[in-house]
């Protein structure tokens, strides 16, 4: 339900959809030709909208149709008094002046210490301000920009959270990454110090005896008594009788006769 008020022909309320142009209920209620801007809310707390194309949404609860005739410009903005009328008109019983003085130097924290943020917006203290100041104005300026700032701050400070996140990360994963090599380099080590061990033990142990080791040793113990029988056995030209005798000095005289005749040819 959205009501539908100011310099129109026909205020009243109307059921409208969400995202339904402005423009289009406004041409139902009969807005006038001097129509000079359009209000979302009422006239001590509502937002003039950029144009008329601007959708409904939830918190559209009135549209207000402005006029030069029904807004006449505000007249010029006069330094503040002190007066104190806006603190007197105040409902939430706030001190609308020192808001506005710290507002304005853009001490937002100050600004702060007076409850800002209790302020309801309802537009009471611009309203008696003899000075015509738009204090309202100055509240939501201080507002937005405290608002900036925490959005500002909450952003840093997640970003520097994921920093110090991935430097953690970075150390740790470097942290596994040398653990494992030192595991994987003990494991090598003791692999070749196992190898070393066994051939050390190889070289020290006895060779087991094979088959074939013994048919060699048999083979050699045989040759050595043979050669030791060979040597014990008499010669051929020892004992012998008288006739072997006068056959071997009758062959070598023979071959004596040979030999020269041999040297002559
Ligand atoms: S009413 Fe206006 S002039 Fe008076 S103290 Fe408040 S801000 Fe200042
Ligand atoms: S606009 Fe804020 S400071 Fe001014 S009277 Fe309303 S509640 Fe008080």
């Amino acid at each position: 339900i959205v009501t539908v008020a100011g310099n129109v022909e026909r205020p009243r309320n109307f059921e409208v959809r969400f995202g339904t142009p402005m423009r289009d209920v406004i041409v139902l209620a009969g807005a006038k030709p001097d129509t000079d801007r359009i209000i979302m809310g009422g006239p001590m707390m509502g937002y003039a909208m950029p144009g008329d194309e601007v959708p409904v949404v939830k918190a559209t609860n009135c549209i207000l149709v402005g006029s030069p005739t029904l807004f006449p410009p505000p007249p010029p903005e006069m330094p503040c008094i002190r007066c104190g009328e806006c603190a007197k008109a105040c409902p939430v019983d706030l001190q609308p002046f020192e808001m506005y003085w710290f507002s304005r130097a853009k001490i937002f924290g100050k600004a702060q210490e007076y409850h800002l943020f209790d302020c309801i917006e309802c537009g009471c203290c611009a309203f008696v301000c003899p000075s015509r100041i738009p204090l309202v104005d100055y509240y939501r300026f201080a507002k937005s920009e405290i608002w900036a700032r925490e959005q500002e701050k909450e952003a840093a400070d997640t970003a520097r959270e994921r920093y110090e996140f991935r430097l953690a990360r970075e150390e740790r994963e470097k942290a596994e990454k040398a653990a494992k090599l030192a595991a994987k380099a003990a494991e090598t080590k003791a692999k070749l110090a196992q190898q070393e061990a066994a051939k050390a033990a190889e070289g020290t142990a006895a060779p087991t005896p094979t088959a074939g080791d013994d048919a060699k040793k048999a083979l050699i113990a045989a040759a050595m008594e043979r050669a030791k029988q060979q040597a014990a056995a008499p010669l051929n030209t020892e004992n012998l009788t008288p006739d072997q005798q006068a056959q071997i000095a009758d062959a070598e005289a023979r071959r004596a006769q040979a030999l020269p005749a041999e040297g002559k040819e």
